[in-house]
C-alpha cells in the first residue's frame, strides 16, 4: 500500500505554477529550485514531476525513466553550482527527510543539495 499523496502540497502547487519559485533547472522529469529557507550558502531542491510522496514511494513506484531523469539532475545542479568534485568542487550534503521521524515538512519527495561550504556533522547525537 502506498502513502496517500496530497495534490494541495506546496511543491505541488509550485510544479503547476501556482505559487512562484526560483527555479535553476528543469528536465522531462524533476525540477531544481532554491529553498525559500536556506540553511546553507548553496541550498537546493530537487524534486520529481511526479507525484511521490518520499525517497522511498519515488524509489519504489517511479519509471526507470523518472529515477535516471531525476538523479541527471542532481548532478547537473550539483556541477552548475561548483559543488561537484568531478569540476574541482568541494563536495555537499544531499538530505531527503521522510514522514514524521524525518521530519519531512513537505509530502512531496524531495532532496535537499546543500553546499558551499563545511556542513559540519550529519546529525547531532541524540
Ligand atoms: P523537509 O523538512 O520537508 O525536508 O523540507 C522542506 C523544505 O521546503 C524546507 O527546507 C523549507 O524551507 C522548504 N520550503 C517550504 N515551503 C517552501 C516554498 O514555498 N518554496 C520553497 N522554495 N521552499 C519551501
Amino acid at each position: 500500500m502506498r502513502a496517500a499523496y496530497d495534490d494541495q502540497n506546496i511543491f505541488a502547487r509550485i510544479l503547476r505554477g501556482e505559487i512562484p519559485s526560483d527555479r535553476v533547472a528543469e528536465n522531462d522529469h524533476a525540477i531544481a529550485f532554491r529553498d525559500i529557507r536556506p540553511q546553507a550558502q548553496v541550498h537546493l531542491l530537487v524534486i520529481p514531476k511526479g507525484a511521490y510522496v518520499s525517497y522511498d514511494d519515488f524509489a519504489a513506484n517511479a519509471s526507470d525513466a523518472e529515477i535516471v531523469g531525476f538523479n541527471r539532475l542532481v548532478a547537473q545542479v550539483a556541477r552548475d553550482q561548483g559543488l561537484s568534485l568531478a569540476e574541482g568542487g568541494k563536495g555537499f550534503r544531499a538530505i531527503t527527510n521522510s514522514g514524521e521521524h524525518g521530519v519531512q515538512e513537505v509530502p512531496h519527495f524531495h532532496l535537499h543539495l546543500m553546499g558551499g561550504h563545511d556542513m559540519g556533522r550529519m546529525v547531532s547525537p541524540r
